[in-house]
């Protein structure tokens, strides 16, 4: 499930669909209608994203790293409900590659 911003009335729903705009049919009726849309919340980081933060931090690593901010911004296009499905598979199959690298190139420092 996906949790999202109603785009009529702002509630929190779960849908499995990526796209999904409204809690509920009511909703979409209204925006149909002519409701003023919510503009979506600006999104946190998602779940892969924060993910990827922690094992950068645990690599002493931050956005200032060319590689990092790569993994970072794959991260964030896995978590982003706009990204399409078949854009998916490319990505995650990229980000372990790229975490690997970096765990290669500045994990072993510190041990
Ligand atoms: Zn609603």
């Amino acid at each position: 499930m996906i949790t999202h911003n109603c785009r009529v009335c702002g509630a929190v729903f779960e849908s499995t669909r990526r796209d999904a705009m409204y809690c509920t049919p009511r909703c979409r009726k209204k925006a149909w209608a002519g409701a003023a849309l919510i503009e979506p919340l600006p999104t946190l980081p998602g779940p892969v994203e924060r993910e990827v933060r922690s094992i950068l931090t645990s690599l002493h690593l931050d956005g200032a790293d060319d590689v990092a901010r790569a993994a970072l911004r794959v991260a964030g296009a896995i978590d982003d409900p706009h990204t399409p499905a078949s854009a998916l598979a490319g990505l995650t199959k990229v980000l372990p590659e790229t975490l690997a690298y970096l765990r290669e190139t500045h994990g072993e420092e510190d041990l």
